[in-house]
Order: C-alpha cells, then sequence, then structure tokens
C-alpha cells in the first residue's frame, strides 16, 4: 500500500494507492477541514474545528499553511502554536484516519506542497510530517500530483495539459506535457496569495454594502462570513441564491445574483488571469498548443472560473476526475511511481524548478559599479536535475576574492529574493587584470544544490553542498525577509508614477527569460539612478521610453 497527502490550506486528505489505482480515504467525508482549535485544554480537529472557527475564533487556527515556514504564532486559548505544528497536528489526524481504514499505520508517504512554495517552506512541511510520525520520501507540486492523477487516467491522450488549481488560499498553474508514456511538467506559475477565500471575502464586502450591514464584533463578523460562504456555494448551483442572517435584533434576507458576485470579484478574475498567461508563455507554447485544461481545487467549481478558463484558453475544461480529490489520488500514485510498482512502471516523471536561482552580481551602469543585481543561472522552470555554468569576472584589479551568493526568487534586485548560502573563492592578486572564476550550479530532484567553483588561470576548485537551507540566516532574518518581500517600499521622493513603474519593471522581470531579463534590468537601474540624482525631466523622460518598451514586451508576450 502506497500512501499520499494532500495538505490544503482550507481541506486536506489521505489516498491510498492499491490493486493498480488510487482512492481517498475517510468514506462519505474525505475532506479533513486543515483547522485546529482548543476546547477545555484539549485539541479538536477537523470538521468540528472547522465548526468552531464561527463560535470560537479566538480558540481555533484555521489557513496556517500560509504562515508555513514562519514563526507567525496561533493563538489557542492561552498556547501557541506556529504552522508547522499545527500542520503535523492534522497530519498526525491523516495517519490515524488511514490506520483505521486499512490496518496499516501509514510510514512512507508522498506530501504535495504549492509549487511555488519555497525551500524553507518544503522543509517545513517535511519536517511537520516526521514530527507526525511519517517518513515522506517526496514532497510533489500539487499540480504535477494532478496531473499524475490524470495522465495515469487516460495515458493515450498525448499532449499538453493546462493544470489550473484555485484552492482556498493558493493558485496553481501549469503546463504538463504527456508524450510516449512520459509526463513532463513545463512550466508552472502561480499566486500564493489567492483562492476561494478571497472571493468569499469580496462577497462578505458587497453583502455587506449592499444590505447595510457593519459588523461590530468578531462574532458578527463569523456570521456574515459564513453567510457569504453559504451564498457563494449556492451561486455554484444556481444562477442566484439567498440565505437567512440571524441579526441583532431580528433575521435579514440575503440574496444575491451570480451577476453581482461576478461583478464583485471583478479583480480578483483579474488576478486569475496573468499566472495562466504567464505558464502558457514559460511552456514556449501559444494558447492554440494547449489540447487540454483540467480544473483543480474546490473553488474551480465556481461557473466564473470555468467561464473564465474556457475563455483564456478557447477549451472547454475537463471534469473528470473530483476537483477536491485529484492532487491526493496524484499523491498516492507518484508514491507507487516511486516504489515501482506494477500497476504503473511504466511511467516516467521528471520535474521542473518552480522558481529561479542565481548570484548576487554587481553591475557597471554609466562609470559606476552597483552591488546587489540577481543573475539567474538556472531559471525557473527549468527541468531537474540540472547543471549550469556561469562565468564571473573581478570587478577591481587586485581583488582577492569573489563571494557567491546564492539567491532563489524572480525579483530584479537579491534584497527582494531569498537567500540561500555564500561561497567565498580566493582569486590570486596579480596574475591578470582582472580573474575569471567558472562557477557551476547543480540543482537535483531531491532539493540539493551544489556549488563548484574553478579559478581560470589556477584550476583551483571549490564546492559546497546547500542542504540545510535555512541555515545561515537568523529567523530574524528570515523575517526581515519575508517583510520586505511583502511591503512595496515607497521612497519619500518618489511620486505615484515612479513607484508604478518600478513595479512594473520588476514585475515584468519576473515574467521574462534570458535576454529580455537583461533589458529590463538595464532599465531598472538606468531610472534607478535618474531617481537618484532627482533630475525631474530626465526622469519624466525615461518613464516614457521605459514605458514604450515595456508595451512592446508585453504585447510580445501575450500570445
Ligand atoms: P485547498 O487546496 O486550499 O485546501 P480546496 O481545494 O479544498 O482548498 O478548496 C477550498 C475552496 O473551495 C474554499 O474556498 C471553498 O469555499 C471552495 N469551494 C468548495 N466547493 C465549492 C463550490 N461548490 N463552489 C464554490 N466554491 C467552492
Ligand atoms: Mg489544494
Amino acid at each position: 500500500m502506497y500512501f499520499g497527502i494532500d495538505l490544503g490550506t482550507t481541506n486536506s486528505l489521505i489516498s491510498v494507492f492499491e490493486n493498480g489505482r488510487p482512492r481517498v480515504l475517510g468514506g462519505s467525508q474525505p475532506l479533513f477541514p486543515s483547522v485546529v482549535s482548543v476546547m477545555d485544554g484539549t485539541l479538536v480537529l477537523g470538521a468540528p474545528a472547522r465548526e468552531r472557527l464561527v463560535s470560537h475564533p479566538e480558540h481555533t487556527a484555521a489557513a496556517f499553511k500560509r504562515a508555513m515556514g514562519t514563526k507567525k504564532a496561533f493563538r489557542l486559548g492561552w498556547k501557541q502554536y506556529d504552522a508547522q505544528e499545527l500542520s503535523a497536528l492534522i497530519l498526525r489526524a491523516l495517519r490515524q484516519r488511514a490506520l483505521e481504514e486499512t490496518g496499516v499505520a501509514p510510514q512512507d508517504v508522498v506530501v504535495s506542497v504549492p509549487a511555488y512554495f519555497n525551500q524553507i517552506q518544503r522543509n517545513a512541511t517535511r519536517a511537520a510530517a516526521i514530527a507526525a510520525g511519517l517518513n515522506p520520501i517526496r514532497l510533489v507540486n500539487e499540480p504535477t500530483a494532478a496531473a499524475i492523477a490524470y495522465g495515469l487516467q487516460d495515458i493515450a491522450a498525448e499532449g499538453h495539459t493546462l493544470v489550473v488549481d484555485l484552492g482556498g488560499g493558493t493558485f496553481d498553474v501549469s503546463i504538463v506535457e504527456v508524450f510516449e508514456k512520459v509526463i513532463e511538467v513545463k512550466a508552472s506559475s502561480g499566486d500564493a496569495f489567492l483562492g476561494g477565500e478571497d472571493f468569499t471575502r469580496a462577497l462578505f464586502n458587497r453583502l455587506a454594502q449592499e444590505f447595510d450591514l457593519a459588523p461590530k464584533t468578531d462574532a458578527e463578523r463569523a456570521l456574515l462570513w459564513n453567510a457569504a460562504e453559504v451564498l457563494k456555494l449556492g451561486l455554484t448551483r444556481a444562477q442566484e441564491a439567498s440565505c437567512p442572517l440571524p441579526w441583532r435584533d431580528g433575521a435579514r434576507a440575503l440574496s444575491i445574483t451570480r451577476e453581482a458576485f461576478t461583478d464583485a470579484s471583478a479583480s480578483l478574475i483579474q488576478r486569475l488571469r496573468l499566472p495562466i498567461e504567464r505558464a502558457i508563455h514559460d511552456a514556449g507554447l501559444s494558447r492554440d498548443e494547449i489540447d487540454r485544461v483540467v480544473l483543480v481545487g474546490g473553488a474551480t467549481r465556481m461557473p466564473l472560473v470555468r467561464t473564465l478558463v474556457a475563455r483564456l484558453t478557447g477549451k472547454l475544461p475537463e471534469s473528470g476526475l473530483d476537483p477536491d480529490q485529484v492532487v491526493a489520488l496524484g499523491a498516492a500514485t507518484q508514491a507507487a511511481l516511486i516504489a515501482r510498482d506494477a500497476g504503473c512502471d511504466d511511467v516516467v516523471m521528471t520535474d521542473v524548478s518552480a522558481f529561479s536561482l542565481g548570484f548576487e552580481v554587481a553591475r557597471r551602469v554609466g562609470d559606476r559599479i552597483e552591488q546587489g543585481y540577481f543573475e539567474p543561472v538556472i531559471e525557473r522552470n527549468t527541468t531537474i536535475p540540472v547543471s549550469r555554468e556561469f562565468v564571473f569576472q573581478t570587478t577591481q584589479k587586485g581583488q582577492r576574492e569573489i563571494l557567491f551568493e546564492l539567491f532563489q526568487g524572480e525579483a530584479p534586485l537579491v534584497r527582494d529574493n531569498i537567500a540561500l548560502g555564500k561561497l567565498l573563492v580566493a582569486v590570486p592578486r596579480n596574475r591578470a587584470d582582472y580573474e575569471i572564476v567558472i562557477a557551476r550550479l547543480s540543482y537535483d530532484s531531491s532539493g540539493l544544490i551544489e556549488i563548484d567553483t574553478k579559478v581560470a588561470s589556477t584550476g583551483a576548485t571549490r564546492s559546497i553542498v546547500i542542504t540545510d537551507l535555512t541555515g545561515g540566516l537568523s529567523e530574524r532574518e528570515l523575517d526581515a525577509r519575508r517583510k520586505t518581500l511583502a511591503a512595496l517600499k515607497v521612497h519619500p521622493r518618489e511620486g505615484a508614477e515612479n513607484v508604478a513603474l518600478s513595479a512594473r519593471l520588476e514585475r515584468c522581470f519576473a515574467m521574462a527569460l534570458g535576454e529580455d531579463r537583461v533589458t529590463i534590468q538595464d532599465m531598472l537601474a538606468l531610472f534607478r539612478q535618474a531617481l537618484e540624482r532627482q533630475h525631474l525631466s530626465e526622469i519624466a523622460a525615461l518613464r516614457e521610453q521605459i514605458g514604450q518598451t515595456l508595451d512592446q514586451f508585453e504585447a510580445g508576450y501575450v500570445r
């Protein structure tokens, strides 16, 4: 028996691969809400804990997967837990469910994670599984697991599949190619802060406005939130939905139409577009080359998501498997694949790196050398295992050493990416004007990253393997990183237009690959310099010019 776990933001599932096929456990209620509550000093998990979200919000924690890998504290009564501990509690409950239903206590398991989880978040997930008494033999990206579930069901269907996964709190998109029984992920993209909850929030705000409700207490907010969730599910079934709301001195009758809901979620629908277009672009495809579209995650049940995806791809999404279960089914199948189970031993699969890896470099801007730029060496969506070489040159004559600092992320400046580790390489003085060092960066499927360097003039080599990826960075530093990523810094000198252009440059850098990235970084460097000099007419001219270049770039990008 092979077990797979979908550890979701909203709901988790455990499934088993047996007799050549996967199935989810849990009978008629396979979804295990990822909610933890404390009642009279004891823990309550799953469905009953979710009920307590409304009645005892101060004793209940939900959506903690969003804080995975951080030290964020969730207060339950008078005790505090972090996301890793809360996840371990859910995993332990799922393990217990499997033991009760199959008579086998799961040991080796495959656990799914969002494609956009970084190494710190992945390590935290792995640690949570170990704490729950499990042996996580592999972490699989959620859309990859979905593709495996669909791929195995209908392996004859060759071509490109677009997997769109909208869960409670995360959005993942990937392009998967099936060719002669090989399943390959060509690209993945997403938004770690977009999910069904946001649609509930949009409905919550619309209802508060339309029915003139101003919730004053946590309890009132919880009631209205609950009504919004009920109406959202109702609108999936019908054009119009209504429900009663107990409110202060009496009951109110709430009702809303699909049209009003679509209108209230316009900005969210807009945010669903970009990752889909980006994934298609990154896979080097045009939308006509997408052969099929698969929807995953409870929130893809909303008609407005189906409509949008159909419009963007020109295809009707498939719905052969239950969107809630697809990831868990794929995770168990992956476990069987790793064990080379007879039911699927002729299916091979490869994966891609979900983020770019690269080094900090200095750039020459005019006659100045500026530090702090990110030079991607392994770009996101490169098939792993992978190994790439990059040539570095000292920036000053007589320089004695080069510091290789490794980062992951999609931002043009290293300060906005995540630092993974560093390697200091000595270079001989006076051998040449400038010394050259060749660095090779390798990334394998188990997540190990290796840096090998060779000094060109002497042949001296050095290397390190980065395994403990949190190592070298204190929790405080990590926290500072995350805060930087979360908040777009606004320099008091800069006007709104300049902030907007800088943000656009960074967004375009994140979308671009290869040569385009160099061009965008050049423009960013020029623009920053102009801002620094506070030369208003120059800034305005640059803004105009860069804006036009970006227009062209973006027009070429959406094919
Ligand atoms: P996760 O992967 O984040 O755990 P799920 O895939 O279980 O999440 O999806 C949960 C989300 O799906 C919730 O926001 C829930 O409101 C939404 N959802 C579930 N069923 C429906 C439905 N029938 N219509 C609209 N939204 C739904
Ligand atoms: Mg999910």
